[in-house]
């Protein structure tokens, strides 16, 4: 199908094109690799820029692989969801995710984590569950783990998008848009979920300071999102000068390199302890 054929070019462009020999072989080895414990989360805070504190981290997947390093999420997160492995990867995502905001609860860190889901995910009827049993396991205040969901794994079955997203936010955890503005979503559709934040692309963000379009875009979804009672989060921020335009233009909270880089927890409780005595 047409569908089949666009997912297919978007998953060559994702993978750089890599020879089918060696995308065989790394789909081979993601099974191995969970097992061996070779995946990590490596954690990116997230400012809030009314208060110019440190509100919560993204959990981003790492592989570190023996021999080929360390592997991009871009490379193998579309073969994890073709192949259907995915399925295995999230609950092992989900764990690690509520198992770190857990210790930073019990330390007293007021830092909420988020973690990314696939399409797959969404549709899987056993999801909200999961996410209950973990929060429960490990006496994890429901406000302290937030999911982040593209516009296309919404779009893909918006019905069965749309109860499982209820029962998600029936839990009292977050919810949110990530790379919002690049997808097929309008802000009206998104107003009939139950959502809390939408994270503006990077697109957008980049050259925000030098193109007057991009930075209408973004005025305007500021607003509009405010209106609709949604957080805004501008992810990809790089320069002090996006930085400074976000915060005059009332952008709730800044994520990027400009800020910190993904990091290990431990690297991550270090930088804090920095970052709080800037
Ligand atoms: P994303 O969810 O949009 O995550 C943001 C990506 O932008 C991350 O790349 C992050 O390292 C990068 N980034 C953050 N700040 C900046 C910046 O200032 N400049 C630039 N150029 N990049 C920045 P990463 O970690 O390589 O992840 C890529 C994508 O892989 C993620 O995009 C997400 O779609 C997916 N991904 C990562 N971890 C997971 C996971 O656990 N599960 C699933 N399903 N997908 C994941
Ligand atoms: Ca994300
Ligand atoms: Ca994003
Ligand atoms: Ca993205």
């Amino acid at each position: 199908t047409a569908k089949r054929r666009h997912a297919g070019i978007a998953f060559a462009q994702e993978t750089g094109g890599e020879p089918a020999h060696e995308q065989l072989s790394l789909i081979g080895d993601m099974r191995r690799a969970l097992a061996a414990g070779e995946f990590t989360l490596a954690y990116q805070p997230k400012l809030a820029l009314g208060s110019g504190r440190i509100v919560a981290v993204e959990a981003l997947l790492r592989w570190q692989h023996p021999e080929r390093g360390s592997i991009a999420p871009a490379r193998f997160i579309p073969f994890a969801e073709q192949t259907g492995f995915i399925r295995e990867i999230t609950p092992w995502v989900l764990e690690s995710a509520v198992r770190q905001a857990a210790a930073w609860h019990a330390a007293g860190l007021d830092i909420a984590v988020s973690a990314n889901l696939s399409t797959l995910d969404l549709l899987d009827p056993h999801l909200g569950r999961r996410v209950r049993d973990l929060l429960e396991a490990h006496a994890v205040p429901a406000r302290r783990l937030c999911l982040e969901i593209t516009e296309s794994a919404l779009m893909d079955d918006p019905a069965l998008a749309q109860a499982h997203l209820d029962e998600l936010a029936g839990l009292g955890i977050k919810l949110s848009i990530d790379d919002y503005g690049v997808g097929q979503a309008s802000l009206a559709y998104l107003k009939s979920l139950p959502v809390d934040e939408l994270k503006l692309d990077r697109s957008f963000i980049t050259a925000i300071t030098e193109s007057p379009r991009n930075a209408a875009i973004v005025e305007s979804t500021i607003m509009l999102s405010h209106a609709l009672g949604l957080t805004v989060v501008a992810e990809g921020v790089e320069t002090p000068a996006e930085l400074r335009w976000l915060r005059e233009h009332g952008c709730d909270i800044a994520q990027g390199y400009g800020i910190g880089r993904p990091m290990t927890a431990a690297q991550f409780e270090h930088w804090l302890a920095e970052f709080a005595l800037r």
